[in-house]
Parts: structure tokens; sequence; C-alpha cells
């Protein structure tokens, strides 16, 4: 099949389109690089020994993204082009509204214009909400009320696409509620590179682990946990990956919507994260604890039996690989894909 992966540039996307191509499958990358840039889509095909057809594009240019319909033949569109920042987006909502919304639309007209049945969203567990929910999360819960602007683009966008699958009869549409993706390719040469201050737990620990940053901050030491540290379901990005490909393949055989959770079903507390990653790795990180972060919850996990279930889809890294697999990435690359 060929997949449009837009947003492939970025962590997620990058690592999909190396299971994409090793599975036989061919891959065409849409990317504005607003937070990623081409060098990962290079690595891939260094990776891969296969060469990936790449455009420089804003996913809600219109016009563009016809273009690029019309000159591939489309099976399959996996949507990962969004903003994720979940403090900017309190920052600036309205450009998370438009960027994530806007990105998503288009693509829904593009593939209704070129014929293009088969969907795969990259939505969050964050649409399960701030309360309303007790985990393990299941994908038969409501959505939720979400904490920041970021998360109500997922919901609304999920929200979308299921509209959209109930009035075309023909769209296959395949919501994958990631939990917390962390870890690299287990070569080093592709992963996380975030912008500026990391906003997530793995790439912050991993920064001041080669000397970037002083100490890591835990977000409190208060919580209704076993150590008072939140806890959360962290997944390897490889995992992940892997999901992809399983529901692409589902998307073609299926119509209407399937909701997967993509979580190892196991929570770790940010203590246990810190100390994994230490003894994995034979590094100290040090840490202090400050107060709580805004719109945190305690804790929350996947039920991850549907995926395994119906997609046959199972998680087989540890969490020891993904804090080697982390480090072996930020070693090799201290200041991320810039040289
Ligand atoms: P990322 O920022 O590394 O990748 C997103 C990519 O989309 C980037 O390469 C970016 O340049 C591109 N992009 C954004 N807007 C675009 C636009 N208008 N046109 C073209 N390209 C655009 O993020 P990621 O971690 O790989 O996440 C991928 C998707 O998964 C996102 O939608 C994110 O919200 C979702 N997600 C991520 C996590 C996580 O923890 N990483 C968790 C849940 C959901
Ligand atoms: N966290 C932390 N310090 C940091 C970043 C994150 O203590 O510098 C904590 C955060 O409070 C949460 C967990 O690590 O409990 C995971 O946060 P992350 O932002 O990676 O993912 P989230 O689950 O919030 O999407």
């Amino acid at each position: 099949m060929k997949i449009l992966l837009a947003g492939g540039a970025g962590y997620i996307g990058s690592h999909t389109a190396v299971a994409l191509l090793e599975a036989g499958h061919e891959v065409v990358v849409v990317d504005n690089y607003c937070n990623s840039c081409a060098e990962s889509i290079k690595r891939v095909e260094e990776l891969t020994g296969k060469s990936v057809v790449s455009y420089e594009a804003d996913v809600k240019d219109k016009a563009k993204m016809l273009e690029i319909f019309q000159a591939n033949s489309i099976d399959c569109v996996i949507h990962f082009a969004g903003l994720k920042a979940v403090g900017e987006s309190v920052q600036k909502p309205i450009l998370y509204y438009r960027n994530n919304i806007d990105t998503t639309l288009t693509l829904l007209e593009c593939m209704a214009e070129t014929g293009v049945h088969n969907f795969v969203f990259s939505s969050s567990a964050t649409v399960y909400g701030d309360s309303s929910n007790n985990p393990p999360y299941e994908e038969s819960m409501e959505r939720g009320k979400c904490s920041n602007p970021y998360g109500w683009t997922k919901s609304m966008m999920e929200q979308i696409l299921q509209d959209a699958a109930v009035a075309n009869k023909e769209l296959s549409v395949v919501l994958l509620r990631y939990f917390n993706p962390i870890g690299a390719h287990p070569s080093g040469r592709i992963g996380e590179d975030p912008q500026g201050i990391p906003n997530n737990l793995m790439p912050y620990i991993a920064q001041v682990a080669v000397g970037r940053r002083d100490k890591l901050t835990i977000f409190g030491d208060d919580y209704p946990t076993p150590d008072g540290t939140c806890r959360r379901d962290y997944i390897h990005v490889m995992d992940l990956a892997a999901g992809h490909l399983q529901a692409v393949e589902f998307a073609v055989q299926n119509k209407g919507t399937e909701i997967f959770n993509l979580g190892t079903g196991t929570p770790y507390s940010v203590l246990e994260i810190v100390r994994a990653f230490e003894n994995s790795n034979g590094i100290k990180v040090p840490f202090e604890f400050g107060p709580r972060r805004a719109g945190d919850l305690p804790a929350f996990w996947a039920d991850a039996s549907k995926a395994r279930e119906v997609l046959g889809w199972r998680t087989t890294y540890t969490l020891e690989d993904m804090c080697k697999d982390t480090w072996n990435w930020q070693k090799n690359n201290p200041q991320g894909y810039r040289k």
C-alpha cells in the first residue's frame, strides 16, 4: 500500500515510517517542519534502505494537498500533523484549534475528492478527560472534560472523524489513543527531538543525563499514589509504530470507526522512571521535587486488551529497553538532529 503520513517527519511519524517501509509499504511524507526537520526522513531512508517521497507543505494548504493526493495514489492516510504542547495550547488556543482541526478537515476533503477511504488518527489518552473516568481507561468509556485546548482539539477531531464515517459508509476511521510514548529506534539514529525546554518527562531526563540541563523537577510528591508521584502508562515508540502498521491493515479491511488504546497497561511513577533510567544506563539523574503541574492527573493507564484481541498487537519492549534506547539516541545526538 501507499500510505500518506501527514506530519511524518516528527517523532512518532518517523518511527512509523520505518515500520511501514520494513513491512513492504510505500510512504509519502508531508510535513512543514514546524516541529521537525528533513534529516529524520533521510535517516529513515538510511535505516530501511528504501526511499521516501516527501513534500515540505502545510497540511492546511488545500490546493497543495490536493496536488499531492492527485500525484500519488494513496491507500491510507495517517494523521500525525498536530501541535502538541499542552502549556502552549493554553497560551495560544486559536493556533491549536486552527492547526489541528484544519489539518484534519483538509485531509478529509482531499480524501473525498480523490477517493481515499482509510484514515488512521493520532489521538491521545487525554480525551478520557480529567475526572469522569477511572483507570484503566477502556475505549467504551465516554470522552471526558479535557483540561486544556490541546486535549479538546483531539476530542473534537475524534468527533469530526466519527461524524464523517457515519455520513460516508465507504470511510474507515481508526482512532489510536496513545498513552505516553518514549524511547527511540534501537539504532539511535532517530528519536524525539524537542525544540526548546522539553515539556515531557523522558526527554527532560535525557537532557539532564547528557548535561544540557542541571536537574529534573518532579512535579508534585503528594499525589495519592504509592510514592506520591504521578503514574503513567509509558510505551516504547517502536511498539507504538507497530500498532500503526496493524491499524492500517485493519482500516483497509473494515468500514466505520474503531477506537484502540495503544499503551502497555502497566503504570509507572515518575520516581520509578527516574530510577529505571539511572539503573538501565548507569547514570545519575539529579532531581528535586517541585509543586504540582496544573492539569496533571494522579494516575492513568490503558486497558490494552482491545488492540490485543482485535489487532493482534502486543507490546514487546520493556521499561529497560525504553530507557536504554532513549539514552542511546540522546548520547549519540546530544543536540538532536542539529549538528
Ligand atoms: P511531533 O511534533 O514530533 O510530530 C508532529 C509533526 O507534524 C511534526 O513533524 C510537525 O512539523 C508536523 N506538523 C504539525 N503541524 C503541521 C502542519 N500544519 N502541516 C504539516 N506538518 C505539520 O509530535 P509526535 O510526538 O510525533 O506526535 C504525533 C501526533 O501524535 C500528534 O498529533 C500528537 O498530538 C499525537 N500524540 C503524541 C503524543 C506524544 O506524547 N508524543 C501523545 C499522544 C498523541
Ligand atoms: N513530569 C515531571 N517533570 C517534568 C515533566 C513531567 O515531573 O519535567 C511528570 C508529569 O507531572 C507527569 C509525568 O511526568 O506526572 C508525565 O508527564 P508528561 O508531560 O511526559 O506526559 P503527560 O502524561 O502529562 O502527557
